[in-house]
């Protein structure tokens, strides 16, 4: 009896589950008591026994998974609200981060890294230009070169593309966040992407080429505060860049660059695209960027 119950008890198993699923699909039971009402019972006794603990263990793991699920995914949009609410208008989430490791430092604004499938990529920073140190050497160039390995040699980077995803010679362009940021403000930026700390410190100037103009605006007002503050190549170190002071200086509306007015690229500009400026820092201020030949 207890060999022949031992060894029914798991096909038993199965065909009561078989039956209380085909009775909860059918809701008829008489069809599966009718069949085998002996070892029913058994099964019913044995089987309820271990489906509680199943069914228990089951929803309670369940629930435990889906209730701080269900909190995590209910408290963000709340707080998501609040700040849209309050603060700036740009805290978005930053959307499309690719996650990288710095594998090379080429110079300041310029890296390789790779992807996190595997890939490599030559990324140029988005928005921001450091003085040559390849090349030719500019005042600051070595620095801003050397800067920029310290800080991202062999770290984990977050690429943040713009609206154009690669420059005319291929290379991948991004903003580069140190950690992920919680979304797109000022304070995020300042405090974590490394295109706005090269401004910041003075290791770079503003470069802006359209599309990519996410972050033009906040990028000329972080220069701004650096050019202030004398940092880097703003400072006594950088000084050898800048020449004597023009009288004025030239641009034109559909460039980014600006010129002393002899330089032969300012020359050029077409009256009706002619933008003049008293001073460099105007120009500046304007989100142009210095002419590399006759570097005003
Ligand atoms: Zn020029």
């Amino acid at each position: 009896m207890q060999k022949f119950s031992r060894y029914i008890s798991p096909v038993a198993l199965l065909l009561a589950f078989l039956v209380l699923a085909a009775g909860c699909a059918k809701s008829s039971t008489p069809q599966g008591e009718s069949k085998s009402p002996g070892p029913q019972v058994q099964q019913e006794e044995q089987y309820s026994p271990e489906q509680d603990p199943t069914n228990s263990a089951g929803e309670t793991p369940g629930q435990n998974g889906e209730t701080p699920g269900q909190n995590k995914n209910s408290v963000p949009p709340e707080t998501k609200d609040r700040d849209n609410k309050t603060a700036a208008p740009a805290d978005d989430p930053v959307p499309g981060l690719l996650p990288a490791t710095v594998s090379y430092v080429v110079d300041g604004d310029t890296v390789h890294v790779t992807l996190a499938g595997g890939k490599k990529e030559k990324v140029r920073f988005i928005g921001v230009n450091t003085p040559e140190s390849t090349k030719e050497i500019e005042p600051y160039g070595k620095e801003a070169s050397a800067y920029t390995k310290s800080r991202l040699d062999g770290r984990k980077i977050w690429l943040e593309p713009d609206v154009e995803e690669r420059d005319r010679y291929g290379r991948l362009l991004a903003y580069i966040w140190l950690e992920q940021p919680a979304n797109d403000a000022e304070a995020e930026v300042r405090a974590k992407m490394f295109n706005a700390e090269l401004l910041l410190n003075g290791y770079a100037q503003v470069m802006t080429v359209p599309p990519n103009v996410k972050y033009a605006d906040l990028f000329v007002k972080l220069q701004r505060e650096a050019r202030e503050a004398d940092k880097g190549l703003w400072g006594p170190a950088g000084e050898e860049k800048t020449g004597e002071a023009e009288d004025y200086y030239v641009a034109s509306s559909r460039s980014t660059k600006f010129h002393r007015p002899d330089c032969e690229w300012g020359k050029k500009i077409a009256p009706a695209n002619l933008v003049k400026f008293k001073t460099v820092d105007e120009a500046l201020d304007e989100g142009y960027e210095p002419c590399r030949v006759c570097r005003p």
